[in-house]
């Protein structure tokens, strides 16, 4: 277990500052002394700021002996996944297609956690383009699981986690899909939040599949969650499809149990079916016992559609990405070759620039949006995408939340599944629903796991509200 340490909370750090009690540049150090003796072994990182963090703590401090007010994220260490935009930093996206570039702006999110004064540590490591479950798609190298190091973190958001639930970084930010938060996260022992589809900004998210994408925070708590949601979410003109009325309440990250134990808890049969495996759903079910013994209304749903999630994410979702990853030929974004032939030029940066499985998904994606099959796979697709979310909605009329395991199994070995996309692709069959319908979800560690490998338990809400799923999680973890 020496990979695991607990660390502050964000609640810890702003108090301790605020009393003056801790220093920011204290606490920058013994993060950076942290990633220093253990990240060669666990692989998180592709880039540390050591230089710009240390500046950023001294000046902050200065800020802060002078009189600057401390928010709730006011020198937090935190890392971002690499697919997303830190002005002045490497942003691979765990590809080699991109190992030259350097962020020449920022992302919305790293924007606003500037405001927030946080210190960045550096980028995450993650499976090239967001794409895998395992981190093992990384060009660069794998992430290993804190907790047993013999085994995978999740993945995409892998290195975020790994960085979160090892005590380098307070939090992270990863970007979700098909379960890219909550699946590493639920595979780490952390918090993981994916938020409604539309309230937090793309901009400067290296997209994967646009309508699927959402950023969010992997954190060690779900107060922290709520903290970090509540600084990243909100409108902006630079995202078109970023929704323009949120009205997320400011006090979003303090409990009220009054209010909490009115949710109506709806438990979906289907998640606890076949290729669960037993522990997990024993695990869940604990979590469920202790809501229900504290009183919650708790009541068996259906949602006869999952089934098709997965099926329909592996159309959509390579559709999507296979358009959006257009852009790196080499001329555009990436890097070139010699001075050849332009079609030449454009296979040899694209073929020497993309692993495998972004190779496999770039494929399927032009075969199910090419003349003649666009009708049998694509539209089909989304016509069954409606459906689903359809039947969250239906569900929702009648619960407020549901309660369902993160994912099938605990995190697998290294190696265990990558000779195997399809096993591979079931790792997020919990997860995928809630993007395809763009409904938040959180993955929240159950307790009483110590020295086990952790499970996370997931709770999806209603669109934008965000403030059922955390308070009911917060209402567990106090
Ligand atoms: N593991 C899923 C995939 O490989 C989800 C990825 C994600 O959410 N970015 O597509």
């Amino acid at each position: 277990m020496k990979y695991l340490k607990k660390q502050k909370s964000l609640s810890e750090i702003s108090d301790s500052l605020k009393r003056g009690t801790l220093k920011v540049s204290e606490l920058t150090k013994e993060h950076l002394n942290r990633i220093e003796e253990i990240d060669e072994q666990i692989g998180a990182f592709l880039n540390v700021d050591k230089n710009g963090a240390l500046a950023y703590a001294d000046q902050l401090d200065k800020e802060i002996e002078s009189g600057l007010e401390v928010g709730p994220l006011t020198g937090a260490q935190v890392s971002l996944k690499d697919a997303i935009l830190l002005r002045g930093l490497p942003s691979t996206a765990g590809s080699k297609i991109l190992r030259d570039y350097v962020a020449s702006y920022d992302a919305t999110v790293s924007e606003r956690l500037k405001e927030q004064k946080v210190v960045f540590l550096g980028k995450n490591n993650m499976d090239e383009f967001a794409m895998g479950s395992s981190n093992e798609n990384s060009a660069y190298k794998l992430v290993k699981n804190p907790h047993d190091i013999e085994r995978i973190p999740g993945g995409s958001s892998g290195g975020s986690a790994a960085a979160v639930a090892s005590g380098m970084v307070t939090f992270a930010l990863g970007s979700d899909t098909g379960g890219s938060i909550r699946q590493p996260a639920a595979m780490c022992g952390v918090v993981g939040l994916k938020t409604t589809y539309g309230s937090v900004p793309r901009y400067g998210l290296m997209a994967m599949a646009s309508s699927l994408d959402q950023i969010g925070p992997i954190t060690t708590s779900v107060k922290d969650a709520a903290l970090v949601f509540r600084a990243i979410a909100g409108h902006t003109d630079k995202d078109g499809t970023s929704y323009p009325n949120l009205g997320y309440s400011e006090d979003i990250s303090i409990l009220n149990e009054e209010k909490t134990k009115k949710l109506k808890i709806g438990v979906p049969k289907e998640y606890f079916g076949e290729g669960i495996s037993d522990e997990i759903k024993e695990s869940v079910n604990t979590v469920i016992d202790f809501y229900r013994k504290e009183g919650f209304e708790i009541k068996e749903v259906s949602l006869p559609s999952t089934k098709y999630a997965l099926p329909v994410y592996y159309i959509v979702m390579p559709a999507e990405a296979s358009t959006n990853l257009a852009r790196y030929d080499g001329l555009r974004y990436g890097t070139r070759g010699g001075e050849e032939d332009v079609l030449v030029t454009y296979m040899r940066n694209r073929g020497e620039g993309f692993g495998p499985e972004v190779k496999r998904r770039i494929a399927l994606g032009t075969f199910v949006l090419s003349a003649g099959y666009y009708d049998a796979y694509y539209l089909r697709a989304q016509k069954v995408r409606a459906v689903i979310s359809q039947e969250f909605e239906k569900v929702f009329e009648d619960v407020d939340v549901l309660i369902t395991p993160t994912t099938p199994t605990t995190a697998f070995k290294i190696g265990e599944k990558s000779g195997n996309p399809l096993e591979m692709y079931m790792s997020d069959i919990l997860t995928i629903p809630a993007n395809l319908a763009g409904i938040p979800a959180i993955s929240i560690p159950v307790k009483g796991r110590e020295d086990k490998l952790p499970i996370g338990f997931q709770i999806m809400g209603k669109h934008f509200r965000e403030e059922d799923i955390l308070s009911l999680g917060m209402y567990y973890e106090r």
